[in-house]
């Protein structure tokens, strides 16, 4: 089982993207997904990006993580307003659409990338998470995904939950989980209460003996400079970046950071070459 604390991860994301409330909750959470998915990877320089896409209005929301346990992420429409859901929740589901496919892409820094798509089931995240986990690596998974926002739309609490049976436990241990995963409160409860992602652990497999493997920190951080820019650029084709060329400045934004990159017309014509 992995617990986190993403607060400080997804109030920085709010305020890079200026994200409306629904909007920070569906980044929020899939970048605590990716927090959990890029700290299982095994490589230190290995990444997964998870992209959802379901046709809503806030359109795709992305988010990848590295095995260091740092994430970055991006949300294509995250001015997107919408009302409360049934429950009186914030509508991730709605903004984010069920027409569409979470797709995750394991990057191992050599070799082709390992891609694996599922349909999306609610566009809520977890339970695509889940899904992905059943479908695509055949293992049971529970996933918890929280984003608290605050009336003024900064973030007050976020964070979650992956646990992960292994092939080879026992139905009696999956009995207990399930019963364990009866009673509990919404992840973002427990944390409002102060609790440490340890805690949550323990409050959450409550009765079952747990030991620490490790503990590590989560950061948002993009890792952006002018040359991963360059090789971008280069794939847009000679023809694209003549008429660059042309053009006194030309200026490109980091989607993750909001970072800007100006090229002048001898920089273009340097990559030209
Ligand atoms: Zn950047």
């Amino acid at each position: 089982m992995m617990a986190a604390d993403t607060t400080a991860v997804v109030q920085k994301a709010q305020k890079t993207h200026h994200t409306t409330k629904v909007c920070s909750a569906a980044l929020g959470r899939l970048l605590t997904a990716a927090t959990f998915m890029g700290h299982l990877l095994k490589g230190k320089d290995d990444s997964v990006t998870l992209r959802i896409n379901g046709g809503g209005p806030a359109g795709s929301v992305i988010a990848v993580g590295y095995s260091n346990g740092n994430v970055k992420g991006y949300i294509q429409n995250g001015d997107t307003e919408l009302p409360l859901n049934k429950k009186g929740k914030l509508d991730v589901g709605g903004a984010v659409g069920k027409d569409g496919f979470l797709t995750v892409m394991k990057d191992f820094g050599f070799g082709e990338p390992y891609v694996g798509q599922v349909p999306i089931v609610s566009g809520e995240i977890a339970e695509d998470i889940t899904g992905y986990y059943a479908t695509s690596e055949q293992t049971p998974t529970v996933c918890a995904l929280g984003v608290l926002v605050n009336p003024d739309k900064s973030i007050a609490v976020a964070g979650g939950f992956l646990i992960q049976l292994l092939p080879t436990a026992e139905d009696d241990m999956i009995d207990k989980v399930e019963k364990c995963l009866e009673n509990i409160e919404p992840v973002t409860t427990m944390l409002a209460k102060g609790m440490t992602p340890e805690k949550i652990c323990r409050t959450v497999l409550d009765g079952i003996e747990l030991e620490v493997l490790g503990e590590y920190d989560t950061e948002y951080k993009c890792d952006c400079s002018k040359e991963r820019v360059e090789k971008a650029l280069l794939t847009s084709g000679k023809e694209a970046l003549e008429e660059m060329a042309n053009d006194p400045i030309t200026e490109l934004t980091c989607h993750f950071c909001n970072k800007k990159y100006r090229f002048t017309p001898d920089d273009i014509r340097r990559l030209i070459e």
